[in-house]
């Protein structure tokens, strides 16, 4: 909020000079962690530099644990947004979409993709989905990594797939490009590759989709994958297990943490499972200082904040929480990003951190406050005794019902079958008693609300396959890249609960009383 009118300022035409000593090239949106508006974020050519060094580095450290893979192609699902140009001229874009125009992308990592880069730069979504897979499918022998930034994009994706899969054989076998791909770049770049019919790969690409599971997918279609790249971590680690399941088990290697405003730290061992991932900082990426989160017995965030004063890089002390305050090189001065992270060892000095969530993602209903990981480790319990039954979680959210006194929190589901797509035979037993696991897990604030009346109890709503996808179209329509996109662990806003409401096939709720 300090720095914003400065920011203000410069998107308004005044000098870059007034808040930092460098040229502004871009302004950055960022989605951030306050869940609403995106917010401005200065970037200059050297902070841009040092942010490509770090995506290198962090590359390099996950190539160098798999043979060979120097060898093949990503299919690297991009996406981008259009730019906004601020009255100064200054464009604003999201990071992804600026990178994504750069030459340091047309000539570094787009040589490797087996997306071209008209079908990323498309600005529909669905046309370069479509393109993007269509070119994967084509090369499916040469592909060796399957990734995106984040793992919400390759949710997306499978689930495209599914829905497209016999549209994708169809182009393959006769050599045509469907008719409603009409942008003008996707149309260019795949007269180049899809110049003629394939009916053996059209073949074998449907008799692999034709199976009605689709366990391993990712490697039936792709033989050569030796892992999947994307950011699992965090309010991402939802998709854990979707994409353990779709991948036939191969690594997910979650490479790096950063954000808008900065790089923060990679992950030097990408073969590490993905609950156990830490991210080594790079302390020259930034000036770097940590504020200490107040944790209690339950190893749930205080409500309010210690007094102590922030302590630099090399002083954080090993299992102990932290809000990460970063002052950059392009302008932002001791800025808190909203970040907690917990301290679980150093490689040198350098301190490595778990991401444990984003401060201001909270359910609350009078005093309680439901974090994101307490939610996240409550849901993760829940749904195990779900897994004997071959039903996935694929994706899931919350909000606090407030328009009942008491209150209660509601939480969204969308469930599926393992070996297939139908909807799961919900026995409302099962169901209520993943209501209670919850309610269990939660701190002890939360129980005693519960048992005193303060809080009624736990609801379920189970969505069908696909509901969470419109959720996504709603926030990417508002203005969100779909390369950016953060599942929202808690919703604030009345139409997506509506949404969410509109998929609704079943509801349940815990016992009225908690014992
Ligand atoms: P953005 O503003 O779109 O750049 O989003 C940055 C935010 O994404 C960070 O502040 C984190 O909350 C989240 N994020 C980025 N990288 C990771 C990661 N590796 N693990 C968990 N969350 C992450």
């Amino acid at each position: 909020e300090d720095i914003k009118p400065y920011i203000d300022r410069i998107a308004n035409g005044e000098t870059s000079s007034i808040l930092l000593a460098y040229r502004i090239i871009q302004l950055l949106l960022s989605t951030g962690t306050s869940g609403g508006q995106p917010k401005l974020i200065p970037m200059t050519a050297e902070s841009f530099e040092k942010r490509m060094s770090d995506l290198l580095l962090s590359d390099l450290v996950t190539r160098k644990c798999f043979s060979g893979s120097d060898e093949g192609k990503s299919l690297y699902l991009y996406f981008i947004k259009p730019e906004m140009e601020t009255p100064s001229g200054l464009k604003a874009s999201f990071f992804t979409t600026f990178y994504f125009k750069t030459e340091s992308f047309k000539n570094g990592l787009a040589k490797f993709c087996t997306s071209t880069i008209d079908t990323i730069l498309c600005l529909d979504n669905k046309q370069s989905m479509f393109c993007q897979l269509l070119t994967g499918l084509l090369q499916r022998d040469e592909v060796v990594r399957f990734g995106s930034t984040f793992a919400s994009v390759l949710a997306r994706t499978i689930k495209f797939l599914e829905d497209y899969w016999r549209e994708l054989c169809c182009n393959i076998r006769t050599g045509y490009l469907s008719d409603w791909i009409i942008d003008p770049g996707c149309k260019n770049a795949m007269s180049l590759i899809l110049t003629r019919p394939n009916r053996e790969l059209a073949d074998s690409i449907q008799q692999i989709c034709e199976d009605k599971s689709w366990e391993g997918i990712i490697v039936k279609l792709w033989p050569k994958i030796k892992y999947i790249h994307c950011i699992i971590t965090g309010s991402m680690s939802q998709y854990v297990s979707l994409l353990e399941f779709y991948g036939g088990g191969i690594p997910l290697v979650s490479p790096i943490y950063n954000s808008s405003e900065s790089s923060f730290g990679i992950n030097l061992k990408p073969l590490s499972k993905p609950f156990d991932v830490s991210y080594t900082f790079l302390p020259n990426t930034a000036y770097f200082e940590f504020l200490p989160v107040g944790k209690d017995g339950e190893g749930k965030a205080q409500e309010t904040w210690t007094d102590d004063e922030p302590v630099d890089l090399a002083n954080v002390k090993l299992g102990r929480y932290y809000e990460v305050v970063v002052t950059t090189l392009a302008g932002l001065y001791r800025y808190t990003v909203g970040d907690v992270l917990k301290v679980t060892g150093f490689y040198n000095k350098s301190p490595q951190f778990q991401f444990v969530e984003r401060r201001n993602v909270v359910l609350s209903i009078d005093v309680d406050k439901t974090t994101e990981e307490d939610l996240s480790k409550a849901i993760m319990k829940a749904k195990l005794i779900l897994e004997p039954l071959g039903i996935m979680l694929t994706t899931y959210s919350s909000y606090a019902d407030t328009s009942l006194t008491p209150g209660r929190y509601v939480l969204f589901w969308e469930l599926k079958m393992k070996c297939s797509n139908d909807l799961p035979k919900l026995d409302a037993k099962i169901m209520e008693q993943c209501c209670c696991i919850v309610e269990e897990s939660f701190d002890f604030t939360y129980k005693s609300h519960r048992k005193g009346g303060a809080i009624s109890a736990l609801e379920l709503r189970v969505v069908k396959h696909g509901t969470f996808d419109e959720l996504m179209d709603f926030y990417v329509s508002k203005g969100v890249s779909v390369a950016q996109y953060k599942p929202p662990s808690c919703l604030k806003s009345e139409e997506a609960v509506k949404i969410l409401n509109s998929g609704m096939v079943g509801k349940f709720f815990s016992p009225k009383t908690m014992f």
